[in-house]
């Protein structure tokens, strides 16, 4: 099923009443989205006794999004110190957090362990800063494998783990096994993220043969208990309207299947599937809205939005594609090419190019799909932007702002002491 469409979670109805309140631009969030999907997620993978997802906090490191999560059952995935401090925050603790760090700053085991998350290890020297920030080697340890190569599937090349930075090599994670084992380690786990963003339901089993069969020699071959096999992340959207959405159904089955074969006959049939999953949960389920406030017409059409790459930096690092939805002509015909710009002095500031959209006229909202994950998170001050705001739809159609928008105040607040600033950061204290 194919959603040709593309139809925003909000209509326009809707929209007119929240920007009255709140301006654009704005990240807007659809609570009912995400607890539908995590359900689905859920009930995919219900047949695994121990199953967990680990929500990406990269992907939308707000507490109020946590929070949500949580009541569906998941946990969170960190890799900094300020991730952590956000799980805690929001009220995870213990085995509900899972660290997945690389190239880890000293002090951040510390405070991952202090937590009682679980510590994924990205590399086998790692052992020794563990080792040396902890006083011990915790009982709970998992470690990130890298199969190098490429990672291939029915059709074709996926990506190419043997250039990534990533994981352990198979050599080295044996050897990890039996150090850590020596060290105390009593329950292990295995990770691995080979490919990003994946519109297929064959990529979570194909990993999933990759790492199982690597459990049953490790075990075999170690003798350590392997209580959980960590999936990660990966498993994409459908961005663009003519691709298939991946169904998490059938990826679940898939999974099932590949564990049935080679888990459970090996004596493994009560190891816990974990995912990190961010994109899959959260980017369907948030949308940029942005006013069309300038039209330009010279060697091409550009329509100028308040928005611009530090509200949604997708676009402008990856070429990557976000929809875009003129709110109250979705039944128009498509029958202008514009390049949708923001205001960065960088030419790669554009939501799309060459894009055939309906006629735009000044003061249109324009949704932006797709931007839950990955959007907000990757926001940056370039040029002096501000970010934008997060709004929250409630199930009850009421809306929550969880974030608000920046202010020149928080952009000078770093340059603290620099008497020059003085007048500006005054202005934040009247208001405040
Ligand atoms: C980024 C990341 C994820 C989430 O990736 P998605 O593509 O959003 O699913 C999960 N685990 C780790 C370790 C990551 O770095």
């Amino acid at each position: 099923m194919t959603d040709l469409e593309k139809k925003p979670f909000v209509t326009k109805g809707q929209l007119d009443e929240i920007v009255k309140k709140y301006p654009t631009p704005f990240h807007l969030y659809d609570e009912r989205g995400i607890r539908e999907n995590a359900a689905r997620l859920r009930e995919a993978f219900s047949w695994n006794k121990g199953f967990k997802e680990y929500f990406a906090v990269k992907a939308t490191p707000n507490p109020h999004i946590l929070k949500i999560l949580q009541e569906c059952g998941c946990g969170t995935d960190c890799s900094s110190a300020t991730e952590l401090m956000l799980s805690d925050a929001a009220g995870f603790s213990g085995r509900e957090i899972m660290f997945s760090s690389n190239n880890t700053p000293e002090g951040e085991f510390k405070l991952a362990d202090d937590m009682g998350a679980v510590i994924n290890l990205d590399d086998i020297t790692h052992i020794e800063s563990l080792e040396k920030e902890l006083g011990r080697i915790p009982e709970v340890i998992s470690c990130r494998f890298n199969p190098g190569g490429i990672f291939e599937i029915s059709n074709g090349i996926m990506d190419n783990p043997g250039d990534a930075k990533y994981g352990m090599t198979t050599e080295q994670i044996f050897q990890a096994f039996r150090i850590l084992k020596e060290k105390g380690a009593r329950e292990f786990g295995i990770h691995a993220f080979l490919v990003s963003n994946t519109v297929t339901n064959d990529y979570y089993p194909m990993l999933a043969k990759v790492l199982f069969e690597l459990a049953v020699k490790l075990k075999e071959e170690t003798g350590v208990h392997i209580g959980f096999i960590n999936l990660s992340g990966g498993i994409g959207v459908a961005y663009r309207p003519d691709q298939e959405p991946n169904d998490i159904a059938v990826i679940g089955r898939g999974v099932k299947k590949v564990y049935e074969e080679v888990l459970t006959p090996a004596g493994m049939g009560d190891v816990a599937i974990y995912t990190e999953l961010g994109r899959f949960m959260l980017a369907p389920y948030g949308c940029l809205v942005a006013e069309a406030i300038h039209e330009k017409h010279t060697y091409k059409e550009y329509i100028g939005l308040d928005a611009c790459a530090v509200d949604l930096m997708r676009p402008a690092m990856y070429g990557a594609y976000h929809h875009i939805t003129v709110m109250g002509k979705e039944d128009a015909p498509c029958s202008h090419k514009y390049d949708i710009t923001g205001s960065l002095c960088e030419n790669n500031d554009k939501f799309a190019v060459d894009r055939m959209l309906p006629e735009i006229e000044m003061g249109d909202l324009l949704v932006i799909h797709d931007t839950g994950a990955h959007g907000y998170s990757m926001g940056y001050n370039y040029n002096g932007k501000l970010r934008s705001a997060e709004l929250l739809l409630r199930e009850d159609g009421t809306v929550q702002m969880i974030r608000r928008a920046e202010t020149p105040q928080d952009y000078f607040a770093t340059l603290d002491g620099c008497e020059m600033m003085e007048k500006y950061l005054k202005a934040s204290e009247k208001e405040g």
